[in-house]
């Protein structure tokens, strides 16, 4: 039961760090394990973090994303690998993008043995992201295609850059999210969001694209 948390800038600036530090403390009631982050800079420049043990053991972690036009955090529940190895925490790599899961894959191993991957930590995470490698096509159908090779529910977020697109999938895990007049903020439990809070449409894959360091269109097709 881990969760996990984003924002997606509308304005080619950085997020409100209290507001993601509130974020990041309530996602943590869903996992202490570990604690992770992806980021996109307004430079385009791309960067991971992560480490074992809670949140909210050094939210100030969160202050290298001042500058981040687009996130993705995980506040892990370890469900498969041992989070003091942090190669099994999240996020994962994805090629060229990054990862983070809410969710068992069910099945995993057998998901291992069909497209003969080579995992390279014990997370059954690990798998989505050597899936979408797998697959040619646009990210979104690629995302659909390697979340639809798993079994158990999920929710999703993955980050890539040139162009930053953030990617957004849930089937059946929460996933829940809300604007400001800066950006789009994620969470898997609504407690962090600022008010007027929406429910990422179940069973949906969305990929939404920062032109210049902003979301020029955010009218989603992540409504329910
Ligand atoms: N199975 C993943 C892990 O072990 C995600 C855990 C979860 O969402 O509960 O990291």
């Amino acid at each position: 039961m881990c969760g996990i948390f984003g924002f997606a800038s509308t304005d080619g600036r950085g997020p409100d760090l209290a507001r993601l530090r509130w974020i990041a403390a309530e996602t943590e009631a869903r996992g202490r394990h570990a604690f992770g982050l992806a980021w996109v800079d307004a430079s385009g420049a791309m960067h991971a973090f992560k480490r074992p043990g809670a949140a909210t053991a050094a939210l100030g972690d969160l202050d290298a994303c001042r500058h981040a036009v687009a996130i993705i955090g995980h506040c892990r529940w370890a469900t498969h690998g041992d989070p003091q190895d942090n190669r099994n925490n999240h996020p994962h790599p994805a090629g060229r993008g990054w990862l983070v899961h809410n969710g068992v894959v069910r099945n995993y191993a057998a998901l291992l043995r069909r497209y003969r991957l080579r995992p390279r930590t014990d997370c059954d995470s690990e798998v989505l992201g050597l899936l979408m490698m797998r697959r040619a096509g646009t990210l979104a159908q690629r995302a659909a295609w390697a979340a639809g090779q798993t079994e158990g529910p999920l929710a999703l977020l993955g980050l890539w850059r040139n162009p930053v697109r953030l990617v957004v999938v849930r089937r059946g895990n929460p996933l829940w999210f809300a604007h400001t007049p800066g950006g789009l903020y994620f969470a898997s439990l609504p407690a962090g969001l600022p008010s007027q809070v929406f429910p990422v449409a179940d069973d949906s894959v969305s990929v939404l694209r920062l032109d210049d360091g902003s979301l020029r269109h955010p009218d989603l097709p992540i409504l329910a």
